[in-house]
């Protein structure tokens, strides 16, 4: 009888014990798989990016990305990204391929010289040069720092640039939309431009032939910096 009595006791107390040790373990296991997890999501970056953001090169493949200020090849003379990537936001990367379908068609595409740019990189950019009518302040933020804006001309089917009077990033009036003195053809190709962009939802600035942000949107500024290979 005592003898039960113990072995129901004991029978109890190791049921009570294990049950938490085991639920305990199962957490702990859990934990740690979620763990190690979270490094592996980091080994296959840059591959990998959060979900809000979007890679033209990879979701538009048939555009030209020459991100200059992945090179010195800008109006500030020096590398202002670690590596060249157009991201943008959804609805921004939608609207653009809608543009790239219907210049496909002509045998044309898209030739991107910017895309979002971390607030960050524009800190460093009013760094180098606080001057409004070139850089937008970072407190205030452009498009572009919304991941809503691109720089971008047309290419035709050898490559080569529609002829649009300026450099991209040329800073003076004869880069604006204003300027009609300028060959025919070119106020042509700006208006090309111009016109698909619009039929797609985007619009211009004044000042800037090859800069075009998405109408209907406007998310927030942001600090994210893409990584690199
Ligand atoms: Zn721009």
């Amino acid at each position: 009888m005592r003898l039960s009595l113990v072995l129901v006791f004991c029978s109890l107390w190791v049921s009570c014990q294990q049950g938490p040790a085991t639920s305990e373990t199962e957490t702990t296991d859990t934990a740690e798989v979620v763990q190690e997890a979270k490094p592996d999501t980091i080994t296959d970056a840059p591959d990998r990016l959060p979900e809000d953001w979007i890679d033209i090169g990879v979701y538009i493949p048939n555009v030209e990305v020459d991100i200059r200020y992945a090179t010195t090849d800008n109006f500030v003379g020096e590398v202002m990204y670690e590596c060249a990537r157009c991201l943008l936001r959804e609805h921004a990367a939608t609207a653009l391929l809608a543009v790239q379908d219907e210049l496909q068609k002509q045998g044309l595409h898209l030739k991107l010289f910017d895309c979002y740019r971390p607030l960050p990189v524009q800190r460093r950019l009013w760094e180098k040069v606080p001057d409004i009518n070139y850089v937008a302040r970072p407190d205030k933020g452009s498009m572009h720092n919304r991941g809503i804006a691109v720089d971008l001309t047309i290419v035709d089917d050898q490559g080569m640039e529609l002829e649009m009077g300026t450099e991209y990033d040329y800073f003076g009036p004869e880069a604006h939309h204003t300027y009609t003195d300028l060959a025919e053809e070119v106020l042509e190709n700006r208006q090309f431009l111009k016109a698909i962009m619009e039929s797609h939802g985007f619009q211009g600035i004044r000042t800037e032939w090859w800069h075009y942000s998405l109408k209907e949107s406007l998310p927030e500024l942001s600090e994210y910096e893409w990584p690199c290979p």
